[in-house]
């Protein structure tokens, strides 16, 4: 490995569902097949996160045949350490107190050069006795007092893109940490270095790269994947039950079929050494690497992290995870992003 790592972070408020599957495939391929290490972690500061959607999200990404280096981190662990980097910003005057709710900010007057949906700065300038006036109502946010408008990252996919950056929530109101803040301490403890996930985030991306600066960490190389769509046209989410947890895996005859509908899906489906695509049947996608000599022993011999229980990871039977281990096996070996069909998709 050269030093680097990739990752993949879900929240486990719902089962993983195609789109988050697919998303996570992307980066681990990208990971591995770039010889990088490849770190797990639960974003589970949000009150709707649950044990076992977390439980189940390991399970399946496992049963995929993703094997992740070291302990699978989660953030409702480390609240003492993004306290620390809001006290280290704090004491360099980088926050400020924010008693705006919601509606005060989509109502607030706001000038061109705040685009909509970014914070116009209301509590940026209070004076001490309004604050102390406020605070007696209600508590308060903490908000990054940013010195820059925009700030640039790099994607993989998007090229060098501009990214707006206002003055963004370090810790809500109830006490809860930001995913802004949480991302990029964690990115760093984790020595991740490419950051794959999906596109919905480019946006954030600038404020992400703005506050790891700002704490002296290195930049990371995004790469933004297109969702998955469904058939009406919206994005997927946790309402499509029927495309995710154990509905979508019994619907593909188990890990196998799921992973080769993702390499489909990616364009990732021919059989190595150029034979002809794999046609609709994912058995065809799966059996091609096994006819390559692709050694099931050994791709099985290697279990996956910590905290992954093998007995309740077997969806769909045994042979569905050792044919998904050898698929994968098989598609990072042959990895490269230029040959990704990485556009949007409509499962
Ligand atoms: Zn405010």
């Amino acid at each position: 490995m050269s030093g680097g790592a990739g990752r993949y972070a879900p929240s486990p408020s719902s089962d993983l569902h195609l789109g988050n599957l697919r998303t996570a495939v992307v980066a681990y391929l990208a990971a591995r097949g770039g010889g990088l290490a490849f770190r797990m972690r639960l974003e589970d500061l949000d009150e709707r996160c649950r044990p076992h959607f977390a439980a189940r999200q390991l399970d399946d990404l496992a049963s995929l045949g993703m094997v992740w280096d070291g302990p699978v981190m989660r953030q409702s662990e480390r609240l003492d350490v993004y306290e620390a980097a809001i006290r280290r910003l704090a004491g360099r005057g980088l926050t400020y107190e924010c008693f705006c709710s919601r509606r005060d900010i989509l109502e607030a007057p706001r000038a061109a050069h705040h685009p909509p949906g970014t914070y116009p700065g209301t509590c940026r300038d209070l004076g001490a006795a309004e604050r102390r006036r406020l605070a007696a109502v209600k508590p308060p946010a903490i908000r990054l007092r940013a010195e820059v408008g925009r700030f640039a990252v790099t994607d993989r996919l998007a090229g060098r893109v501009d990214q707006p950056v206002d003055d963004f929530v370090l810790r809500r109101a109830d006490g809860v940490v930001a995913y802004n803040l949480a991302v990029v301490v964690d990115d760093a403890a984790q020595g991740v270095t490419e950051v794959t996930r999906g596109d919905d985030l480019l946006a954030s991306s600038g404020r992400q790269a703005y506050l790891a600066e700002l704490l002296g960490l290195a930049p990371v190389l995004y790469s933004h994947v297109p969702l998955v769509y469904a058939a009406s046209g919206r994005r997927l989410s946790k309402r499509d039950g029927a495309l995710a947890g154990r509905a979508l895996f019994d619907s593909q005859g188990g890990p196998a079929g799921v992973l080769a509908l993702i390499a489909r899906s990616l364009g990732l489906a021919a059989p190595a050494g150029g034979g002809a695509p794999a046609g609709p049947d994912s058995a065809s996608a799966v059996r091609a690497p096994v006819e390559a000599g692709w050694d099931a022993a050994s791709a099985v011999r290697d279990p996956a992290g910590a905290g992954w229980d093998a007995a309740s990871a077997v969806r769909g039977g045994g042979r569905g995870i050792v044919e998904a281990k050898i698929l994968m096996g098989e598609l990072v070996a042959r990895f490269d992003w230029e040959r990704l069909e990485i556009g949007p998709w409509t499962a």
